[in-house]
């Protein structure tokens, strides 16, 4: 079954509903941003480039940057288990 993309999950997994630039309407959430080239989250870019939702999907999740990213803070790491959650009907 295809998987449904929530807007406000972003591609690292991180909810962007529950962050205050999203609720103040400083961001428009991860996916719905437009990134340039030359600034672009790195997880945004390798996921789009690997044609995946996020990096739960990805084969080499977590890769050695998102094991440290996911290790910064407790939000970081609630989004590593949404993420192990989410990869797991696909492995
Ligand atoms: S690491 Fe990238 S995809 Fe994850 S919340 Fe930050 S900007 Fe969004
Ligand atoms: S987990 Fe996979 S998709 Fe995500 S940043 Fe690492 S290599 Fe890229």
């Amino acid at each position: 079954m295809e998987k449904t993309i929530n807007e406000l999950i972003a591609y690292c997994g991180v909810d962007c509903s529950a962050c205050p630039d999203y609720q103040n309407g400083v961001c428009p959430s991860c996916r719905r941003t437009e990134w340039t080239a030359d600034d672009i989250c790195m997880p945004v870019k390798c996921c789009r480039e690997k044609s995946i939702i996020s990096c739960g999907d990805c084969a080499d999740f977590p890769c050695g940057d998102m094991k440290e990213f996911y290790g910064e803070s407790e939000s970081h790491a609630e989004a590593y288990r949404r993420m192990l959650a989410a990869g797991g009907d696909s492995k």
